[in-house]
């Protein structure tokens, strides 16, 4: 008899997204003439840069020809792209990434679901809270659950850290040590992040208690305040207790093309002596055929002179979205945070509503679509994530319409 893997039994069977989707359709079937602005969406809107382009096609007409067809790359990504990696993302900030510590994936949302993989079954997990949700379901489906309170709809091995506006929106160091700590900084989706004097603080609580951070700096090239680091790697120790995801999505444009990394330093070891660098090579090798080489090429071109220029002014455009929702709301009354090193504004509902009330309200009286807060943890319960991933006209546009329903 073939059963099914509990764990995954155990998730919540509907994903917040696809809640949104149907609410918009049902919304849309009865008002066919409601122009439905969405500022829901974490996906970038832009096309790729040109020097990204031209670089695939120089790849694409290499693959078309016998000297220089290539097959299988290597399992951890081909030297061109790891040693522009070390070079640009950390040599520049003063940090010494070796590239046998950089391996090439096809993004960071495969990697901060798979990298739990390599430690123990019962670890204990902290998260924050509002947190990305691939860090929570890949634990659970790992069966790292514990007991479960349908009140809260939270797992007992799963550490909530919450995120307010009294904490500024950066958690506590927890009470309950946990094996593996997750940090996503700047932070989708409050767009908040750390200073370097609270990351260290982080990575000193990580040394201290034999704790794994696992960083995601998937939004650093959002990144305009001077005290904010883009790498865990510019605080001390963290090569001892972090290991670092990024990704090309947000970056760059690769949502649809598909490329990251995940830097695992020699450094980092589990308490019983076991080299994550080495487990993720295994890993990587047993179950992973490499990032294509056309894609490889493409992110290699993100490092070049053009590619740098192209999407720095890329940024700078979904950046204009971004102070434009949050100087808009916030003149017009509402509470707003973030959007200063993301392209997220996280804003608290007006009048005491809901999340989804919010939602609705917005929806029905401005048509327009934003993310509930609540559908990232409990934490978020009473606040509401907007985008900066449209044109400059339909963030303007979606922004006159909320002052006048505020
Ligand atoms: C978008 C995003 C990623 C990137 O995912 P990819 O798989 O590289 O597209 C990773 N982490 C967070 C928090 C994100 O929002």
């Amino acid at each position: 008899m073939t059963r099914a893997n509990q764990n995954f039994l155990k998730l919540p069977g509907s994903y917040l997204f696809s809640n949104i989707a149907k609410k918009v359709a049902a919304y849309q079937s009865v008002h066919p003439e409601a122009d439905i602005i969405r500022l829901g969406i974490g996906d970038v809107t832009l096309p790729l840069a040109p020097a990204i382009v031209e670089a695939m096609h120089k790849a694409v007409s290499e693959m078309g020809v016998k000297e220089t067809f290539r097959g299988y790359a290597p399992d951890l990504g081909y030297e061109f792209l790891r040693s522009a990696i070390a070079e640009h993302d950390f040599k520049a900030r003063g940090v010494d990434i070796a590239i046998d510590e950089i391996f090439i994936s096809d993004g960071a949302k495969c990697d901060s679901g798979n990298i739990q993989e390599l430690f123990a079954a019962d670890s204990k997990i902290a998260v924050c809270d509002p947190v990305y949700p691939v860090y929570v379901d890949s634990n659970v489906m790992a069966g790292r659950t514990g007991s479960y309170d349908s009140a809260t709809g939270l797992w007992s091995d799963v550490i909530y850290m919450p995120c307010h506006a009294e904490n500024g929106f950066a958690p506590e160091l927890p009470e309950v040590v946990p094996d593996l700590i997750y940090l996503c900084f700047p932070n989708n989706p409050t767009g908040a992040t750390l200073t370097k004097e609270q990351l260290q603080k982080w990575v000193d609580y990580a040394n201290e208690h034999h704790c794994v951070i696992l960083f995601d700096a998937a939004y650093e090239a959002y990144i305009h305040e001077e005290n904010v680091p883009h790498s865990i790697y510019e605080c001390d120790g963290a090569k001892t207790c972090a290991i670092e995801l990024r990704s090309f999505s947000k970056n760059a444009g690769f949502t649809g093309t598909r490329l990251g990394f995940t830097v695992i330093p020699k450094e980092l070891h589990t308490e019983d002596g076991a080299s994550l660098n080495a487990l993720w090579a295994r890993r990587h090798g047993t179950k992973y055929n490499g990032a294509p080489y056309i894609v490889q090429r493409a992110g290699e071109a993100v490092y070049s002179a053009e590619g740098q220029a192209q999407t720095k002014e890329q940024i700078a455009y979904y950046m204009e979205n971004a102070k434009l929702i949050y100087e808009g709301l916030k003149s017009a009354g509402y509470t707003v945070s973030g959007g200063v090193n993301a392209p997220y504004i996280w804003l608290k509902t007006p009048d005491h509503m809901t999340s989804w009330e919010f939602f609705d309200y917005l929806l029905e009286t401005a048509h327009i679509v934003g993310t509930p807060g609540s559908g990232f943890g409990p934490s978020g319960e009473g606040y509401f994530r907007l985008t900066a991933f449209n044109t400059h006209e339909l963030t303007q546009e979606a922004i006159e319409r909320m002052k006048t329903i505020k």
